[in-house]
């Protein structure tokens, strides 16, 4: 899947290059107290600490960034979060991340679900990505629903109005949905290893 394209590049050779193997980022960060985040940001360790951002050595393993963070407790890609040295096993199952998406093309929007936007999209004509927002076929329903009346005949296809624009604009919060869909991700590789957010 394209957005694991990241995962193929992971060697053991490269593994805690930095910081050696037994570094564990998260664990480290957790005992920090009292991180502030903006409202509807997921939990990601060291968000609010604005510390030095420079060129990562190598891509980040969940995003391919090469944006990075200096946090207390090391480097963390300034993208997804995700440490620099922190291991992912390659064995183990890829987590799911449900998400809705808002697909623009001309004055419509699509609004529907996948676990796999970059695979989704490539099959659907669009002008942009406008947003993500977490959740499934539920939470699908619910929206097309809430905009019901912009509905463009039975299609998932919605004419984007001022209401359905400022929905939007309030989930995209100015940030480029990519980069939040990427601290979703590693969020979700974070506990699926087991470890704190
Ligand atoms: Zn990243």
């Amino acid at each position: 899947m394209a957005q694991y394209a990241a995962f193929a590049a992971l060697s053991a050779r490269n593994v805690g290059r930095r910081f050696g193997p037994s570094f564990s980022c998260a664990s480290t960060m957790s005992s920090a107290p009292g991180r502030l985040r903006p409202p509807g940001w997921p939990t990601v360790p060291g968000w609010g600490h604005h510390g030095t951002v420079d060129a990562l050595e190598s891509p980040c393993r969940v995003c391919g960034s090469r944006s990075g963070e200096r946090l207390e407790a090391g480097w963390a890609c300034a993208v997804c979060g995700w440490c620099v040295g922190e291991f992912i096993d390659p064995d183990l199952p890829l987590p799911r991340v449900d998400v809705v998406y808002y697909l623009r093309r001309g004055s419509s929007v699509k609004i529907g679900t996948t676990f796999n936007p970059r695979q989704r999209f490539a099959a659907l004509a669009h002008d942009e990505v406008l947003a993500f927002e977490l959740g499934d076929r539920t939470m699908e329903r619910a929206r097309h629903a809430d905009f019901s009346e912009d509905r463009l005949g039975t299609s998932e296809w919605f004419d984007l109005s001022p209401r359905l624009r400022a929905h939007i604009a309030a989930l995209a919060g100015g940030r480029d949905p990519w980069d939040v869909h990427a601290r979703w991700l590693a969020d979700a590789l974070r506990k699926a290893r087991g470890g704190s957010l």
